[in-house]
């Protein structure tokens, strides 16, 4: 009998490297996990599984899980979605679908864990900094991703389901909010990015936003880096970085400001 021919064992071999695997069975126990319910897990880990929060993945710092929506759908061609009661226009993920799939996602986590269960959405109370930090805190989180016009209301009250949004502006589908969420929590987990420090400087970490950053050339069409950053005073650097930032944030951000000199306020008082 013939050979098999080499091209399918090789086939095997990429087979079982898919990203899925690596990104499930590789984990070190107990490394913050993300759960996502999905219609499109193959959308996972898209952007994260690049540079640092991917060499993260691949080094079991955390890991993720896509949940596929699309099984726990109704009849044989498992619909998840139905028209909206009232009427109007798209559809809407059915609460008895979604309610199998978040049951399925809390398989194996200790009740009382401390482990948010989010549904991402335009009416959710915005994203922060300081949202990605207290995630970091948990075990892990439970991201639902909404497709159409949203999800059944009465599975986000059954389940006590926390909304949260990234910005005023409407996505076609979670996933890109859910990928914006775990890249913010996952970089500030330790051993993910080399430079702690880092963290700590960047904008928002103290209610700021961030100085101006240059780098070589020195000199580039006629501009040159602000003398300061280059004559060695470390003290005045700081100084004129930390002046930077008030000014940026005054400038641009009012919101920010109000809030950042009502902080100053409170910590003199
Ligand atoms: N009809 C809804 C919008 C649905 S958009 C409304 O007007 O509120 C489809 C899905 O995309 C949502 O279910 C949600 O999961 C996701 N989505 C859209 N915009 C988002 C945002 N700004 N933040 C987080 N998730 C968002």
């Amino acid at each position: 009998m013939a050979e098999k021919p080499r091209s399918h064992g090789l086939k095997k071999v990429r087979l079982s490297a898919r990203p899925r695997d690596l990104m499930a069975e590789t984990a070190r126990p107990g490394a913050w996990e993300a759960r996502v319910i999905t219609l499109f897990p193959q959308a996972f880990p898209g952007v994260l599984g690049e540079s640092l929060t991917g060499r993260a993945l691949k080094d079991g710092l955390w890991s993720l899980t896509p949940i596929d929506l699309r099984p726990f759908g109704e009849g044989r061609h498992r619909n998840v979605d139905d028209t909206p009661a009232g009427g109007g226009a798209g559809m809407v993920l059915r609460a008895d679908v979604l309610s199998r799939a978040l049951d399925a996602a809390a398989e194996g986590i200790r009740p009382g864990a401390d482990w948010p269960v989010i549904y991402l959405s335009p009416r959710g109370r915005p994203f922060t900094q300081q949202d990605a930090r207290r995630l970091t805190r948990a075990e892990g989180v439970t991201l639902l991703c909404g497709r159409f016009e949203g999800v059944d209301e009465r599975v986000l009250e059954e389940y006590a389901i926390e909304e949260v949004s990234i910005g005023d502006f409407i996505l076609t589908g979670g996933e890109i909010a859910a990928q914006a969420l775990i890249d913010a929590t996952v970089r500030l987990l330790p051993n993910v990015l080399g430079n702690q420090a880092s963290t700590e400087e960047e904008s928002f970490s103290d209610g700021l936003l961030e100085h101006p950053q240059y780098t070589r050339p020195a000199t580039w069409r006629g501009r040159s880096i602000p003398e300061i950053l280059t004559s060695g005073h470390h003290g005045e650097i700081a100084r004129w970085r930390r002046r930077m930032r008030e000014e940026l944030t005054r400038k641009r951000r009012p919101d920010l400001w109000r809030a950042y000199l009502e902080a100053e306020r409170k910590q003199k008082e």
